[in-house]
């Protein structure tokens, strides 16, 4: 039997419906409103779009918002010191810089340069210690959407084989600590996958719960899957463009094949995807309250 789509697409418009309830309700009852400003440097085509993505959502949900474009020949001193007046300024809550940043800017300077309660990306060293002991504020916006959706569509993670493909910062590391930590829609036994891994598919194979996060087209065929298996597929591959110009995508994992063997599974787009901008706008709602003593 075919599996069960996870619409990443439908549990992000349930939770951006939860969000602006909540945005309301501080409103009404804390005269408070979460501020968020993106810092985009230069005019890099993606980043335009992610960034203007991130701000389109945070309005509709009622936030106050600043889009701060800057040159792409910004000094790193300059853009250290924007970051120092955002630290400061009480209607921001969560600041966000558009990575990647140009090559004469030091990356992680910038990043641990953000104060870690105004960190909603969770990339800061001490929001990245926390959630490795289980105290987290903040967890980096891929893997929360991912956990979420596991949670929101009733995936048991209590006990289950969790095996992750990548271990990047961004996603494969962060997702399987948080998989792991003895909580709610975790408590999993966790196995990191990457280049150096010795015969991938017999560790995947063994996946109650699989997690791709690989960045190579259709990486994981139907042969590397169990029958049962939850497969969430964070790839997102451009691997053409539409007569229209539009990008063609395609994830990590075959989606058509693995379908057929899967319980359930994540499509590309209309997957993580979705849930990644929800999750920041999550972050920064829970930022201002934490700069309330409200949380
Ligand atoms: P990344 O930094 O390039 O990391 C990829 C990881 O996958 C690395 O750890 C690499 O191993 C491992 N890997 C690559 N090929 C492999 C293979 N054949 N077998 C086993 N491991 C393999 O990528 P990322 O930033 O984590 O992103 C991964 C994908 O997710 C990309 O397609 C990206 O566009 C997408 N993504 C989507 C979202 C979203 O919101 N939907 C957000 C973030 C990323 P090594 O460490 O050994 O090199």
């Amino acid at each position: 039997m075919a599996a069960k789509i996870i619409s990443g697409t439908e549990i992000a418009k349930q939770i951006r419906e939860e969000i602006k309830e909540e945005v309301k309700s501080l409103k009404e009852k804390h005269n408070l409103t979460p501020g968020l400003v993106t810092i985009l440097i230069g005019d890099n085509p993606a980043s335009v779009s992610y960034v203007t993505g991130k701000q389109k959502t945070a309005k509709e949900l009622g936030f106050y918002s600043v889009q701060d474009n800057q040159p792409a020949d910004i000094t790193e001193d300059q853009l250290l010191a924007l970051i120092d007046k955002y630290n400061k300024d009480p209607l921001i809550h969560g600041i966000l810089v558009q990575l990647p940043l140009p090559k004469h800017i030091n990356e992680n300077k910038v990043l641990y340069a953000i104060n870690p309660d105004k960190d909603v990306d969770a990339f800061h060293p001490v929001n990245v210690g926390k959630l490795m002991i289980g105290e987290a504020n903040y967890y980096p916006c891929t893997p929360f959407g991912i956990q979420q959706m596991l949670i929101r569509s009733g995936v048991q993670t209590d006990g289950a084989e969790v095996v992750v493909v990548g271990r990047s910062n961004i996603v494969g590391k962060p997702i399987a600590m948080m998989m792991a930590q003895k909580a709610k829609g975790a408590n999993a036994t966790v196995t990191i996958c990457h280049t150096g891994t010795k015969n991938l598919a017999e560790h995947t194979r063994r996946a109650d719960i699989l997690i791709v996060a690989a960045g190579r087209p259709k990486a994981v065929t139907a042969d590397m899957v169990k029958e049962g298996a939850v497969v969430i597929d964070v790839g997102v591959n451009r691997i053409g463009m539409t007569p229209e110009g539009k990008a063609i995508l395609c994830g990590d994992v075959d989606f058509e094949a693995v379908k057929e063997k899967a319980s359930m599974i994540t499509p590309v787009p209309g997957g993580v995807g979705p849930m990644t901008i929800t999750m920041l706008m999550l972050n920064t709602v829970k930022a201002a309250k934490v700069a309330h003593g409200l949380a």
